[in-house]
């Protein structure tokens, strides 16, 4: 399997290649040259798998530089019972009739980032170790995002992570996740500052390229393809526990962001798996419903980026939906480069409107969407504590309501489920007026003792901090 760039570079890459990296060199992001397809009787072959060996299956189609017995230990390393909660790791159970949640949030940060991120911190010291190289990992989080990463490369060999994040604006509970961990090399940066200060600076320290060549500076986010991949695989096994035979359809609504997760769903469909429709759930921050809706992309400013009760779909553009327009247009990568670079470059929107190719997103993509509200989250968190005694956390209230919205007669609906409440402790109790329970492991994380280390919004602090903790 080789790689491309959405922006039509004429390079072509194998997946180490591009494991490590971020963007291609053209700006575009990487997807792999065709998506293999999975035909009847291979979904009958993986249907009674445990997970991680149809985590193998559904990589190996894409993976080919790393030998079958390495991928197939590293897939078995990730995703354990002991790591995951559960021995079946994404769990489905029946809400109401014909709508399910599967239970993708019960790794060790209790959001379905782990599910991609424990993966890639497996294969990032796989891959380093086989190189000799080391890594720093540097991010911005303002929550999900830099626990999940940091708890996938605690104690990992090779690499070490500097997170970002604005002094004092975490809940207490994603602060005390993050810096009660003493692993020598997970470093916690608390900014005086906002989130976009913390972009800001990391942006600045990767725009020196003599300070990232020499410090081996990398990123984690959302558009790396190692994670999107890891994420193709729990939709197939929501398929298998939905139905019963394989010539049934089922369709999957996903509380969206960046359009990670959606997009993994969008390539299992690609890949045969038998998908009527992907509903993408968005909150007040709708760039995405308004796309689906009227063929319209329209960046947000940060003025007009919502502070809402589903703050990891806080979004002002989609980073990966650079992937999906460009099998919208039918890969036709100068379009897409015309649209991402051109228009939305100049203008900050581009319009399909008037495309053929925008109906397809519906008829032949198989995409739907809507969004939902502050009031919409409390409604659907009350209702369902009420009629299912089932306690959901803002993000999967938004996937609820909006999968209401799209049903259809005969066909599963299956709401991921991509934290878990106690994460979003404050908006239920508003709703509910009492607090959701805590696990037992995290009993008690806010009065452990902190590692973190306060700086200045300013790229050069960073960058001193950063050199000065490298061995
Ligand atoms: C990251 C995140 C999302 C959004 O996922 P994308 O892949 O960015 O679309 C939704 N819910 C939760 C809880 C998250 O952490």
């Amino acid at each position: 399997m080789r790689y491309l760039s959405t922006r039509g570079h004429p390079e072509r890459r194998r997946f180490c290649e591009i494991l490590l990296e971020g963007l291609a060199p053209d700006g575009g992001l990487y997807l792999p040259e065709h998506y293999p397809q999975v035909d009847v009787a291979t979904l009958a072959k993986w249907r009674d798998l445990p997970y991680a060996e149809l985590a193998f299956e559904v990589l190996s189609l894409y993976i080919d530089d790393i030998p079958a017995a390495d991928l197939k230990a590293i897939c078995a390393k990730t995703y354990t019972a002991e790591i995951f909660g559960a021995p079946d790791i994404v769990p489905l159970r029946e809400l109401e009739d014909g709508v399910y949640l599967e239970a993708l949030s019960n790794g060790p940060t209790l959001a379905f980032k782990d599910m991609a991120m424990q993966l890639l911190g497996n294969l990032f010291e796989y891959e380093l170790a086989r190189r000799g190289e080391e890594l720093n990992i540097l991010g911005a989080t303002s929550g999900d995002t830099g626990s999940a990463a940091e708890y996938a490369m605690r104690g990992k060999k090779g690499v070490r992570v500097f997170m970002t994040s604005p002094d004092g604006r975490m809940s207490p509970f994603q602060q005390a996740q993050m810096f009660s961990l003493q692993d020598p090399n997970i470093h916690n940066i608390a900014v005086a500052g906002v989130f976009d200060d913390c972009q800001d600076i990391v942006k600045a320290v990767s725009n020196d390229l003599d300070f990232k060549r020499k410090y081996r500076i990398g990123t984690v986010n959302s558009i790396n393809w190692a994670r999107l991949l890891a994420q193709v695989v729990y939709y197939f096994a929501g398929y298998f526990q939905a139905t019963g035979s394989n010539d049934k359809q089922v369709s999957f609504t996903v509380p969206s962001g960046n359009f990670g997760n959606v997009c993994a769903g969008h390539v299992a469909r690609s890949m045969g798996l038998p998908i009527r429709t992907l509903v993408v759930a968005t909150n007040e921050n709708d760039v995405l419903d308004e796309f689906f809706r009227t063929g319209i992309y329209r960046v947000r400013s940060a003025a007009d980026t919502h502070e809402t009760s589903s703050p990891s779909m806080d979004i002002s553009k989609a980073s990966n939906f650079e992937r999906f327009v460009f099998d919208l247009v039918g890969r036709d990568a100068a379009k897409t480069r015309s649209l991402f670079e051109g228009d939305l470059g100049k203008t900050g929107r581009f319009d399909l409107s008037a495309d053929p190719a925008f109906a397809e997103a519906a008829t032949r993509f198989g995409f739907a969407s809507s969004r939902s509200t502050h009031a919409d989250r409390l409604a659907t968190i009350r209702d369902t504590d009420k009629r299912f005694a089932t306690l959901i956390d803002t993000h999967t209230a938004d996937g609820l309501k909006v999968a209401r919205e799209h049903l259809a007669p005969g066909v599963p609906m299956i709401v991921l489920e991509t934290a878990l409440p106690i994460k979003f402790a404050e908006t239920i109790v508003e709703a509910l007026g009492r607090a959701p329970e805590r696990p037992a492991r995290f009993e008690g994380i806010e009065a452990l003792p902190r590692r973190v280390a306060q700086l200045p919004a300013d790229a050069e602090a960073v960058k001193a901090y950063i050199a000065g903790h490298c061995d």
